[in-house]
């Protein structure tokens, strides 16, 4: 009776299931197949070996048994079954009163504040929702932050500061590779990276294209939570071993709704980003999310965002977890604009941060996917930059010297304190430029 070896065993039950399955291919990490489950053409079996056995999983929610049954072989312990393995949640003894002692504040001990990843605007380990409509360039400005993280380079105006370079993993669930190709090309060469910092970011930057899995049917990622409980734990076992294996400082799922099945108003929501936070223990974990369908009454998103970021960002979509659970909110807002070309309106908020007043950023160069803060005086500063712009227009190309210039200033019944005042600011956001040896001014061209 015991002529065939355990292996050999195992080898012919993976036989009768393999010659019973449809469409079976060779994958890197076991077979794909159609699942005999249920109806429907595609490849939705994927048969994983795990500890010497068999684990037939459809990722259509087929129980093992129903698999099994369907091709007419029977549940065995040669097979792994999910619905009667996982460990129910809840079964593990109360914690001892000693496990949570440690995480007691203590008054007395020294603590390092929180370390910055771009100082200003996102410190290390934080949770991060960033929140924009589809094809408002989220991918792309969050690409550009990531390969500044990746080669030390400072994002927008925020200065870079750890002692290194960031390792950094993207999970993309839907860009194609032709595109991601062309942004990455096209930011390095917009950052200006040499060659040196170009091996920088293509080992310190991973970008994971499950899109491209998905379609060869190689791989696929589980959903990080779904109704199916009996899969939870595989899933998440499987995400455990893709971040053990691409162990990143940053990480960034592009966008959230693909890493889960749950609808995004379940109560679910707030588990996952719970769960999140546990999975990737410490690191900065990025989420991109989508807003509410825009109503035509509503308005416009770049009106809204300027007047009130908060405001805007309650056009979120889904539960209220994927903002209450945030960290720091991202808010970005892209348009068209005829004349000048596109460009972003861009800001955060945060627990740890002050808000970030939202910026107008343009494309460096056309088709450069690199974007760059435009320089915008000040409200408060307004109406003398204006009056300024005017005089100078009228008479471009004669030189001005302060006490000419605080003149006009003051012809807008202002105090002559406030003129100079005024005039000290413009010069120290650099609007108005003196260049070295000469006494005279000249405006900011890109402003005038
Ligand atoms: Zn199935």
């Amino acid at each position: 009776m015991n002529l065939l070896s355990p292996a050999s065993t195992i080898d012919d039950q993976l036989d009768q299931l393999l010659t019973r399955v449809q469409r079976v291919s060779e994958t890197d990490y076991g077979f794909r197949a159609c699942c005999p489950g249920h109806n429907g053409n595609e490849l939705s079996l994927s048969i994983f070996e795990r500890g010497g056995r068999i684990l037939p999983y459809c990722w259509d929610d087929c129980s093992t048994e129903k698999i099994l049954r369907s091709i007419g072989l029977e549940m065995s312990a040669r097979f792994i079954d999910l619905e009667k393995e996982v460990p129910k949640s809840n079964t593990k003894e109360p914690k001892e009163r000693s496990d949570y002692a440690e995480f007691f504040f203590d008054p007395a001990a020294t603590s390092e504040p929180d370390e910055w990843i771009f100082e200003g605007f996102l410190h290390k380990g934080e949770l991060v929702t960033w929140l924009g409509r589809e094809k408002h360039s989220k991918t792309t400005l969050a690409l550009q932050m990531v390969i500044c993280a990746a080669v030390g380079k400072p994002f927008l105006n925020f200065r870079f500061a750890p002692a290194k370079p960031l390792k950094v993993l993207v999970i993309d669930y839907e860009s194609k590779t032709g595109t991601i190709r062309k942004r990455y090309d096209a930011i390095c060469r917009g950052l200006g990276l040499t060659k040196d910092e170009q091996r920088n970011v293509e080992e310190n930057l991973k970008i994971l294209e499950v899109r491209k899995m998905r379609i060869e049917g190689e791989l696929d990622l589980p959903p990080l939570a779904t109704g199916n409980k009996s899969k939870l734990q595989f899933n998440v076992e499987e995400w455990k071993s893709l971040i053990a294996e691409h162990c990143a400082d940053i990480y960034i799922i592009d966008p959230l709704r693909c890493a889960h099945y749950l609808d995004e108003n379940d109560s679910q929501i707030a588990n996952l980003m719970i769960s999140l936070q546990r999975l990737f223990k410490g690191s900065t974990i990025i989420l991109l999310h989508h807003l509410r369908k825009s109503d035509d009454q509503a308005e416009s998103d770049q009106k809204l965002i300027e007047r009130d970021i908060h405001q805007w960002s309650d056009r979120a979509r889904g539960s209220g977890a994927i903002k209450a659970h945030a960290d720091l909110i991202v808010c970005q807002v892209r348009s068209e604009e005829e004349e000048t070309g596109p460009a972003i309106f861009w800001g955060a908020f945060g627990r740890d941060i002050a808000d970030i007043d939202v910026k107008k950023l343009e494309e460096s160069d056309p088709d450069s996917f690199t974007w760059t803060p435009v320089k915008r005086v000040p409200q408060k500063l307004q109406k003398s930059w204006q009056v300024l712009r005017e005089h100078v227009r009228a008479a471009p190309n004669t030189p001005r010297d302060k006490r000419e210039l605080v003149e006009v200033i003051l012809s807008n019944k202002v105090s002559e304190a406030t003129a100079y005042r005024h005039f000290d600011s413009l010069v120290q956001a650099g609007f108005l430029v003196r260049p070295p040896d000469s006494p005279n001014y000249i405006l900011d061209e890109k402003l005038v």
